[in-house]
């Protein structure tokens, strides 16, 4: 396939690892913020395919495991209401609220529909005029703007029945925490390449300066991250702690200025409860008060509610890099996708999915293919 077999070329992967393996010389810690770089990690095999100093953690960047459970909660709150359609993204359905999920709530009766993208929920709300419609609004930097422009659209047209439950979360404020922390371990980042594409990475350059830390903007194919965490090493190698982007072909220095423009317009940046981390200020975006007859906390006055994580979770510590998904005690056994104890597992770019999907709890580490196996067509292939 153009523009994908390319960045999956097994001669190159291998020729770059080797090139990694050339480079390192002391241990060093590594962390992959998204979810999605999680799962093409795992998928690959590329953690096994890395020499032994580099250690891969995993980040806090899987959009619906750190959607608050309050806020979670507050979703199935709504849609438990009789006159109220609750449009969700298909993964938020199975997370685990404090006592029930949306899942339940619909097979009780429950009027929950799976869209793609906020502008099906606008659809949905102009088709039905009597009931409330309200848009589950999780994600990153990355699905804000789509969001910002739904709801832009929808008081331009004067739609009243439709509003946004918002929970969206900002990348930079969450890396900076990782490394205000004493036991922070991460020596350099491999940031998220979709949310660079919207916001570009000047942002990262204050981070890398102010915590002399390497971070390199890396896209989401084998050799995307290969690449990334051989410039990660160079840099470490070389003492440099600077800002860099591997994912030219997406990414540029200032990010998406109109789409900037417009989530400026709809949202403010906000302080945001990231589940399993706590409050972290300056972390998210709420709408602004002029959009408040959109804003599903306005128009159902929804109160916030402390709640309290299932005990065996140890999801804060897996999303904050300190603990691996084997490293839980629950892990395949109590919480399995099928019955979920902690979001990470429920997400399709959650690092406890990841770890179960590719077999981690089988093998204990990475079902790594043989040179042989792992080619095919030239390619690298999936299990
Ligand atoms: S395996 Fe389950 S219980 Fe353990 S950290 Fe992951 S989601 Fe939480």
């Amino acid at each position: 396939m153009r523009y994908i077999d390319e960045y999956r070329d097994a001669r190159l992967a291998h020729a770059l690892a080797a090139e990694i393996t050339r480079r390192v010389t002391r241990p060093c810690v590594l962390m992959e913020i998204c979810g999605g770089q999680t799962h093409t990690l795992m998928r690959y095999g590329i953690d096994e395919l890395l020499p032994s100093p580099i250690e891969l953690v995993h980040g806090p960047g899987c959009p619906v495991c750190v959607t608050a459970l309050e806020t979670v909660d507050k979703a199935i709150q709504l849609a438990s209401r009789p006159d109220v359609t609750l449009v969700s993204y298909g993964d938020m359905l199975r997370v685990p609220g404090s006592r029930s999920d949306l899942f339940r709530v619909k097979a009780g009766g429950g009027d929950v529909r799976v869209v793609y993208s906020p502008v099906e929920a606008l659809k949905v709300a102009r088709a039905r005029p009597e009931r409330q419609v309200v848009f589950f609004a999780v994600g990153f930097e990355t699905t804000a703007p789509a969001n910002a422009m739904a709801v832009w659209q929808a008081r331009r047209e004067g739609l009243k029945n439709f509003s946004m439950l918002v929970s969206h979360v900002l990348v930079p404020p969450a890396i900076r925490l990782l490394l205000s922390s004493p036991t922070n371990r991460v020596q350099g980042f491999i940031a998220p390449g979709h949310v660079c594409t919207v916001m570009g990475y000047r942002e990262y350059e204050v981070l890398s300066r102010d915590f002399r830390v390497p971070i390199v903007v890396g896209g989401f194919e084998p050799l995307d991250l290969l690449e990334a965490i051989s410039m990660l090493v160079a840099q470490l190698e070389a003492g440099r702690a600077e800002a860099e982007n591997q994912y030219v072909r997406s990414v540029c220095y200032e990010g998406n200025l109109p789409a900037q423009r417009l989530m400026g317009q709809v949202f403010e940046v906000c302080d945001r409860k990231w589940r399993g981390v706590g409050l972290i200020p300056q972390s998210g975006f709420r709408l602004k008060p002029e959009f408040a007859a959109h804003d599903a906390e306005k128009v159902f006055d929804l109160a916030d509610a402390e709640v309290d994580e299932p005990p065996e979770c140890i999801s804060a510590q897996v999303l904050q890099g300190l603990k691996k998904p084997v490293d839980c005690p629950a892990f395949a056994r109590t919480c399995t996708p099928e019955n979920p104890l902690g979001a990470p597992m429920v997400s399709s770019e959650g690092a406890c999915a990841a770890y179960y999907q590719y077999r981690r709890h089988v093998t204990g580490k990475s079902d790594v293919r043989s040179p042989k196996s792992e080619v095919k067509d030239g390619r690298l292939d999936v299990r």
